[in-house]
């Protein structure tokens, strides 16, 4: 039996890691000259691959991804945020981890798939019959435009459709011009109003740039920004210094950033009183994640296609994101680990 994985990222690469494991053949195709690109950056490079929150989870199994890093004598270490990092605070510690549980040879670089065809059951990409699919082609978040096409594009010669897709875990255009502001790393209680309603609030530390917010936090409200049914006037309350009063001051001028107090002074602004309008999200290439894809409704518990049980899909391709902190890349990880096991134990009654 022989295993067609489209895409060489997180879960691509565990999903192998358990076949190469079980001794079943597989392939990797992957669109660029290099494998698992997004875990390198991620975590600005040091890999937020978990997160206290996710110990319980009914979807995702997690225990396959922390027993394989502590198998592999990989520990992490977790922040005051519940935020969890390889000891080693590099990415490159887990990229290598799992390349040295694969075998390189399997690994197709430079190979975009672009279309897929079923043939009595078996399926042919790139010139190569395989019996069984993992599609795990993540998605366009922080692609450059021209290469954005690939990703998705094949799934419809396997009339496999996408759910709305968006950038998330990106910041904000806004309606205020915020040239005054570019530079700007402060931290603060940012709050997300729609219809004037608070939707969420959260502390963090927020990035100006000219043209708009950036920053963990504000990533954070796009992931929010992004489950709202309607938009209505969407804004982002910042209150500077949540924990500090600034109210006894008669001037700011030297409590707070030189271009802060120029920007509130230019717009006779209250600095407890400090809103910002959503004009949109940035782009895809400047979001982390999406919100969209392969629609959940058509995969069984076991990230089989209903239609066609000899395709798996998984990882950020199918139609699930969530917030900052190690939640995303886990998720992925973990689709992989339990596809190969899934893929595994099949196999297994057959023969
Ligand atoms: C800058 C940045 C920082 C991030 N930091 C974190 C973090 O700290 N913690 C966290 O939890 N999440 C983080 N994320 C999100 C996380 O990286 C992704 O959710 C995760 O990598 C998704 O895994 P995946 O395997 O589904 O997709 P990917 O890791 O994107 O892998 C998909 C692979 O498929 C390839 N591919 C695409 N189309 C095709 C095709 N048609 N044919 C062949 N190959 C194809 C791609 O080139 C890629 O190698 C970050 C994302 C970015 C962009």
């Amino acid at each position: 039996m022989l295993v067609g994985i489209v895409g060489g990222g997180a879960c691509g690469l565990s999903c192998a890691s358990v076949l190469e494991k079980y001794k079943i053949d597989y392939l990797i195709f992957e669109r660029s000259n290099k494998i698992g690109s997004k875990i390198l950056a991620s975590g600005n490079g040091r890999c937020n691959i978990f997160n206290k929150n996710l110990i319980d989870s009914k979807t995702f199994n997690y225990d396959l991804l922390l027993n394989f890093l502590k198998e592999n004598e990989c520990p992490l270490v977790v922040d005051d945020e519940g935020r969890y990092y390889p000891l080693s605070n590099s990415s490159k510690t887990i990229l290598d981890l799992f390349l040295s549980k694969i075998d390189k040879n399997k690994i197709i670089l430079n190979k975009p798939i672009l279309k897929i065809e079923k043939i009595n059951n078996k399926y042919k990409l790139a010139d190569k019959i395989v019996d069984k699919l993992v599609l795990a082609s993540g998605s366009v978040a922080n692609i450059i435009k021209d290469k954005q096409g690939v990703v998705y594009g094949y799934l419809k010669s396997l009339n496999i459709n996408l759910t709305k897709i968006k950038p998330s875990l990106c910041g904000f255009k806004t309606k205020e011009d915020t040239t005054l502001l570019k530079g700007l790393r402060i931290k603060g209680l940012v709050s997300l109003y729609n219809d004037n309603k608070l939707i969420v609030k959260e502390e963090g530390e927020i990035n100006f740039k000219e043209d708009g917010l950036s920053g963990i936090v504000i990533m954070n409200m796009s992931y929010y920004y992004n489950k709202l049914k309607e938009l209505k006037n969407p804004y982002l309350m910042i209150k500077i210094y949540p924990n500090y009063n600034l109210t006894n001051f008669k001037s700011l001028k030297y409590a707070i950033p030189t271009n802060l107090y120029n920007y509130i002074n230019k717009y006779k602004l209250n600095i407890y009183d400090l809103k910002f309008h959503i004009q949109s999200t940035y782009d895809y290439f400047n979001s982390q994640v999406i919100s969209g894809g392969v629609d959940l409704d058509l995969i069984d518990w076991d990230f089989s296609l209903k239609k066609d049980k000899n395709i798996y899909i998984g990882g950020e391709l199918l139609d699930y994101d969530f917030p900052c902190g190690g939640y995303n890349l886990s998720s992925a990880f973990s689709c992989g680990f339990m596809i190969g096991q899934n893929i595994y134990e099949k196999y297994q009654k057959c023969n």
